[in-house]
């Protein structure tokens, strides 16, 4: 027994320390509570937490450009070659543009000389200065779609250019190579940042005495949601598709879910979710550099779920009767309000605005769920990994026959899962 034990710990190291490290900063951010530390102390105590952040917000630029420009050649080859395959991608960019539509024509509702349509056209193509927006909401994000869509176009161009592009392909493959490797180093102080990153937060938040009954029911059902979406309606979505079976591939996706939790941002959570899905699940890596930027950055069923929920609850404390078209109304609003959240946290909680204003509701009264934002946002954040990542299991369950014929060397451990 003792030597399993021993194996399990070795093949899950870093898993086990993620837990422990959840766990220890849960009760050592409660038990500092009643320490009644001085802002000082607790910015201290913050420290290795904002470090962590600080790393994984580093590699994100580096990895997405790389992933999506480095294999030039093969992007081009592969949309000559997978130009039927694609088409769900392609459709699902279709599907993506017409929310985007939705969102520009809500947006519009806010500014009426259209400015935002503006916005969202210079936000997809963007000069190096605002690569990181600094827009009210998007404070510290990055503007990943805007960077997968200048890699990608640069990435079809060098395809397309044969030879003479080669020495920057070679240059995408060495750093895509080397932030890896990065990320491999990275992942040890993971654990131990964690710990600080939940203590801080919860050192930080109001006092729990302070929030009231009807707060709590609002927390719990948003959780309730969360659980059925992320463990029943997804990985059943994954099941149907693809017959194969979504515990053995969540399991895989863990430990990025546990950094997801953390660090509650899906766009900091990108190193990890391809490291998962490329190391343990063994799916594509063309689709997954493909599927896991465009995810992070738009599709946010955690975000879509929260938002309606909060609607829902501010129109009830302000006694507000809403009819069957205004539900309605909040679930599309929702939903192109969470495309338009950036993968940072909290970013669900400012294009909440969208969904309020779509049905008349008092947008100030967004301060009532600040109390326990940052705690649904963690859970928000996980589902919206586990979306981003199955997808990309869809994805590659979709396009395996190409991998058979293309001899591809991750195609025969992926059939084995
Ligand atoms: N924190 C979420 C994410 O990064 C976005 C949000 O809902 O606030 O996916």
């Amino acid at each position: 027994i003792l030597a399993r034990i021993k194996d399990v710990c070795k093949r899950n190291g870093l898993l086990i320390l993620s837990v422990l490290s959840v766990t220890i900063g849960c009760l050592l951010g409660f038990f500092l509570r009643t320490r009644r530390l001085s802002q000082q102390e607790i910015s201290y105590f913050q420290f290795p937490g904002e470090l962590l952040m600080r790393m994984l917000k580093m590699l994100i630029l580096p990895l997405v450009v790389s992933r999506n420009m480095f294999p030039a050649n093969l992007v081009e080859a592969t949309f000559k070659q997978y130009r039927t395959k694609s088409i769900p991608i392609i459709k699902s960019n279709k599907a993506s543009s017409e929310s985007t539509t939705r969102r520009i024509i809500i947006y519009g509702v806010q500014d009426e000389n259209g400015s935002n349509v503006q916005n969202f056209a210079l936000d997809i193509t963007p000069p190096p200065e605002v690569i990181y927006k600094s827009e009210p909401g998007t404070s510290d994000g990055m503007n990943v779609l805007g960077i997968v869509i200048f890699s990608a176009t640069m990435g079809i161009m060098l395809g397309r250019m044969g030879n003479s592009g080669v020495p920057l392909v070679s240059f995408c493959q060495c750093l895509n190579e080397s932030v890896m490797k990065i990320v491999a180093v990275a992942v040890w102080y993971f654990p131990f940042g964690i710990v600080f990153l939940i203590a801080g937060k919860i050192l930080e938040m109001d006092d729990p005495s302070a929030i009231g009954k009807k707060l709590g029911f609002y927390a719990i059902t948003v959780v309730c949601g969360l659980v059925v979406h992320g463990l029943f309606i997804l990985p059943m979505m994954y099941f149907f598709i693809t017959k194969k079976n979504p515990i053995v591939f969540i399991r895989g996706i863990l430990q990025a879910l546990l950094i997801a939790l953390a660090t509650s941002s899906s766009s900091a959570t990108l190193p990890i979710t391809f490291k998962c899905l490329l190391e343990n699940n063994h799916v594509d890596r063309r689709i997954a550099r493909f599927v896991l930027p465009v995810g992070a950055t738009i599709n946010m069923d955690g975000t879509a779920l929260y938002e309606a929920v909060a609607a829902i609850f501010i129109a009830q404390v302000n006694n507000y009767e809403l009819d069957f078209g205004q539900i309605i109304t909040i679930s599309i609003t929702a939903t192109a309000a969470s495309i338009g959240a950036a993968g940072i946290p909290q970013a669900g909680l400012v294009t909440m605005v969208i969904v309020l204003t779509s049905v008349g509701l008092p947008t100030d009264d967004i301060t009532l769920i600040i109390a326990v934002d940052w705690a649904l946002d963690r859970f928000r954040t996980m589902i919206n990994v586990l979306g981003d990542a199955l997808a990309a299991g869809i994805m590659a369950h979709i396009c395996r026959k190409e991998f058979i014929k293309d001899g591809d060397e991750h195609f025969s451990s992926w059939q084995t899962l």
